[in-house]
């Protein structure tokens, strides 16, 4: 799906008022039997009205929880489709369909079908290990998903006499191939937002803040993740902060609407966004902001429920990625 993203900041609420806003969506939930999920990287007005917030794999698993016969999805397209497929015969609403994923889209699944098979001609043994940032026709392809808080634990379950063929984010599996000690074929994809890390910035960043702490995605380039003292995934990277109690600057690489998570769970703490501090102005920038995520908004949600749409509709395909995201995320 290519997606006009380049408006997708100047989308906003500011002709209805948000407290208005959040109580038409309470009232709407009730009238539609409806739960709200919403990732960590959505505004943080949106994470306030929501029933769940998340990483990846923690929505993925409360999506199971759900009792209501509508799942509100406010994320990303893959994501309410990971919904929908966890979920079959309930409703799953998205804010915005074009709230897609520039990683997600990196590896189409044509091609990545198109690659598979060239392997095996050449009689190669592999599985496919995919990031949960795919769509579910990439899913459909795979042996396993990944997200950035169990890959170590899946990886470990590859037959070590089989190679492994790591799609879409080439930064993520070249930092398992690290921990994990495995060789890994690696699909040239990576996420728009983690990428755009300047390692000079960051370094710039430390000097003025000497006693800081740099925690990262490991979606970000090798040269972030060699100077960041806490690698992890969003979930992993909330727990870490929550843990250290003397009140410290920390400087986060990773998409900024994470901070809000941050500063509700481990409100004793100073949280910077590494890009945001760098302009010669003192102003942030919005460089690490997601203009996929960014597409939600609390009157998209609002509308997404009244007007009962747009919803996920389910593929032929999608049984096949709920084997796998079954054997993957829910043992
Ligand atoms: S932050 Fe990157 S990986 Fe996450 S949804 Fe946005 S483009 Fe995709």
């Amino acid at each position: 799906m290519s997606l006009p993203i380049a408006d997708a900041f100047s989308q906003t609420d500011s002709l209805e008022d948000p407290l208005e806003l959040m109580d038409e969506i309470d009232q709407l939930k009730k009238e539609k039997d409806a739960t709200i999920l919403a990732h960590y990287y959505v505004d943080g007005e949106i994470q306030d009205i929501a029933d769940f917030t998340g990483d990846s794999l923690k929505l993925a698993r409360d999506a199971t929880q759900v009792t209501t016969s509508t799942i509100v999805f406010a994320g990303v397209h893959f994501m309410g489709e990971s919904a929908k497929i966890m979920n079959p015969e309930k409703r799953v609403l998205i804010p915005d369909l074009l709230a897609g994923c520039s990683l997600a889209e990196s590896c189409p699944a044509d091609e990545l079908a198109a690659f598979q098979e060239q392997l095996r001609a050449q009689g190669r043994q592999f599985d496919t290990v995919a990031y949960i940032n795919t769509s579910a026709a990439v899913k459909s392809l795979c042996d396993w998903i990944v997200t950035s808080g169990n890959a170590r634990e899946i990886i470990d379950r590859v037959p070590s006499d089989r190679e492994i063929l790591f799609v879409p984010d080439q930064h993520l599996g070249r930092y398992l191939m690290e921990v994990t000690g495995r060789r890994m074929i690696l699909w040239p994809g990576s996420c728009m937002v983690h990428e755009v890390f300047s390692i000079q910035d960051l370094i710039r960043a430390k000097r003025k803040n000497p006693d800081s702490i740099v925690i990262a995605h490991p979606e970000c380039p090798q040269n972030i993740l060699e100077i960041s003292d806490f690698i992890g995934g969003t979930e992993r990277m909330r727990q870490y902060v929550m843990s250290i109690a003397e009140p410290k600057t920390i400087l986060v690489a990773t998409e900024s609407a994470m901070i809000h998570a941050f500063q509700k769970a481990a409100p004793q703490h100073a949280f910077v966004p590494v890009p945001g501090i760098m302009t010669s102005t003192g102003e942030t920038c919005a460089c690490n902001r997601c203009p996929h995520m960014a597409r939600n908004t609390l009157q998209k949600v609002r509308d997404c429920l009244r007007n009962e749409g747009p919803q996920i509709e389910w593929q032929d395909y999608f049984a096949k990625a709920r084997d796998v995201l079954n054997r993957s995320l829910l043992k």
